[in-house]
């Protein structure tokens, strides 16, 4: 069976604790989109590990981590990885790349620095892993997949003609150093040394093992809010988080995808620019970030301090409505134990009239958040492991929480570990 892991709000919902926790049961592990801007913060036996590139289930010794074609794979990053997790005494682990998986180049990570620095005071916010220039390229299609490194000459010349047109907005654009065709086609030929063990027709891999019978974890980045299609348009990534993307991004039969777990956080916090319309600001919003996820609320790739805010029903609800889900996951509820009240955003006022729609972009920037207070819990929850043991007041919240949502929340995720799971 094929389940896909996936975030309903701007991603940091607690995804990787969650894929890590299912990869127990778990065959395979798949990453079908996305590159190493975004991490994974995983806590387990061996220490505590922030992935960018791997799926979250490499800690254990009997899945498969699989890089999928929809993915944005930066070689380097998957090799230092890989090494790192050896070296803290991780068993190697089993990881098979896409022939059609397409990688970053050093260019890209150029072209996202140079564009946000032009961009200035109107940047994205982007972590400059170079993933937009990236896929910019691949829908171009002047992108590079794994399988052409095994083509010298092809590539070659290949090459050589996306140097000459990049090197136009270098020089005209940018006012930036040239690349140099020999330089680009010995990087290509270093990630060709790095990734050539790990190389597979993925999909038909996939194929086999569905019919086998196998469990399968399809694990997205980021969540439904910033999808380009269905997010915060522009202040979006440029693959979709989506669980339906999971099916190409992967190469699997869209019917496959049996579950869809949405990760769903009890606050909100978001990176980078955008709408964010329950958004706090000053000391209540220090000190959520400081008691936030499991150490704070800081970027796992860049550690810059998160956005917070209370948590969202309006962006939620259509977070999980978008990918699809069976089942949500809601994470992080222990953090809230500190609060005796706890704010909730119910409605979008947007033009003196209350939605509890989300709307696109536009009108998003306008909204003014409809809160509502409801009782908190006043205590340490971490430890609990029946839903009948939660305070009553916490139960009320993630009642009302459903009831807004409209899905059925059936784990609840009350600390950073892999035990620290409720199921209802
Ligand atoms: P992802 O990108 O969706 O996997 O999210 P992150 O890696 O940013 O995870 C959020 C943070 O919260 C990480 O530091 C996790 O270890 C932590 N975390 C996950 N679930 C829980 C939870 O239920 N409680 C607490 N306190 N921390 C959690």
């Amino acid at each position: 069976m094929v389940k896909a892991v996936v975030g309903a709000n701007w991603g940091d919902e607690g995804k990787g604790k969650i894929t890590d926790m299912l990869a127990q049961s778990a065959d395979i592990i798949v990453r079908f989109q996305g590159g190493a801007n975004a991490g994974h913060t995983i806590v387990n036996d061996y220490g505590k590990f922030a992935l960018h590139t791997l799926p979250s289930g490499v800690f254990y010794g009997h899945t498969t981590s699989i890089i999928g074609n929809g993915v944005a794979l930066n070689v380097p990053v998957l090799f230092n990885e890989i090494q790192s997790i050896v070296d803290k005494g991780v068993p190697q682990p089993k990881i098979l790349v896409s022939d059609r998986a397409q990688m970053v180049i050093s260019y890209h990570i150029l072209f996202d620095q140079y564009e946000e620095e032009r961009l200035g005071k109107n940047s994205f916010g982007s972590t400059k892993s170079g993933i937009a220039p990236f896929y910019s390229d691949k829908y171009a299609k002047i992108g590079f997949q794994v399988s052409e490194l095994f083509d010298e000459d092809t590539l070659k010349d290949k090459v050589e003609r996306i140097c000459e047109t990049k090197n136009v907005t270098l020089e005209h654009l940018y006012k930036k150093p040239l690349l140099k065709p020999e330089e680009i086609f010995h990087e290509l030929m270093e990630y060709r040394k790095m990734v050539e063990p790990y190389v597979c027709d993925v999909s038909l891999y996939l194929w086999n093992a569905i019919k086998e019978g196998k469990e399968i974890l399809l694990e997205g980045q980021l969540g439904s809010l910033k999808d380009p299609d269905h997010g915060i348009y522009p202040m979006v990534t440029s693959s979709s988080t989506l669980a339906a993307y999971g099916a190409i991004g992967a190469g699997i039969p869209p019917y496959e995808i049996k579950k869809i777990i949405t990760v769903c956080k009890a606050y909100s916090s978001a990176v980078g620019a955008g709408a964010f319309v329950s958004e706090i600001f000053g000391d209540e919003a220090e000190e959520l970030r400081k008691r936030g996820g499991d150490g704070g609320e800081y970027g796992a790739t860049t550690g810059r301090p998160r956005r917070m805010g209370w948590f969202d029903c309006v962006a939620s609800k259509y977070g999980c409505r978008m990918q699809g889900t069976t089942d949500v996951a809601f994470t992080v509820l222990d953090v809230l134990g500190y609060l005796s009240e706890i704010p909730v955003c119910v409605g979008y006022e947007i033009d003196g009239e209350v939605t509890t729609e989300f709307p696109t972009t536009v009108k998003l920037d306008q909204a003014k958040p409809v809160l509502k207070t409801l009782p908190g819990w006043n205590c340490d929850i971490r430890d609990i492991k029946k839903y009948e043991d939660l305070p009553e007041n916490c139960r009320n919240y993630i009642e009302f929480v459903e009831k807004e949502i409209g899905f059925p929340i059936t784990m609840i995720s009350n600390g950073p570990s892999r035990e620290d799971i409720i199921y209802r």
